[in-house]
């Protein structure tokens, strides 16, 4: 059920991102343990697609691409396609991630990323 005016629920998730991103901005997720840890890393010790993504938004925030690539090298590679889906999603238009194929695109990444990452070769995309 979504109640208010379409106006005030389109502004609902830009306000929970900005929140989202202030809390990101003043408390590193390395010194603060407040954060969720990952649940799948917790229950295999394996990175899944995700771990390492709230230390690389933090280090983003603050400009340290370097470090945000070594947290979570997919997150900083998806950057531009995310800021184009807030685009596209402003003006009304379907994102292809939310089309059959864009769906399989988007899975078959997450899952080749995550593969790679938990492989000895690929320690390199693995959070420290
Ligand atoms: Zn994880």
């Amino acid at each position: 059920m979504t109640t208010g005016t379409p106006a005030r629920r389109n502004w609902l998730p830009v306000a929970i991102v900005a929140g989202a991103l202030a809390v990101l901005f003043f408390f590193n997720p390395s010194e603060h343990g407040f954060f969720p840890p990952c649940l799948f890393h917790e229950l295999t010790g394996w990175n899944c697609p995700g771990c390492g993504a709230t230390r690389a938004a933090h280090a983003l925030l603050h400009g340290r691409l370097a470090e945000a690539w070594r947290d979570n090298a997919l997150l900083v590679a998806a950057l531009p396609r995310l800021a184009g889906f807030a685009v596209f999603r402003r003006r009304g238009r379907a994102a292809w991630v939310f089309r059959p194929a864009g769906l399989w695109i988007l899975s078959g990444v997450l899952v080749v990323f995550m593969v790679v990452r938990n492989l000895p070769t690929g320690v390199w995309l693995s959070p420290p």
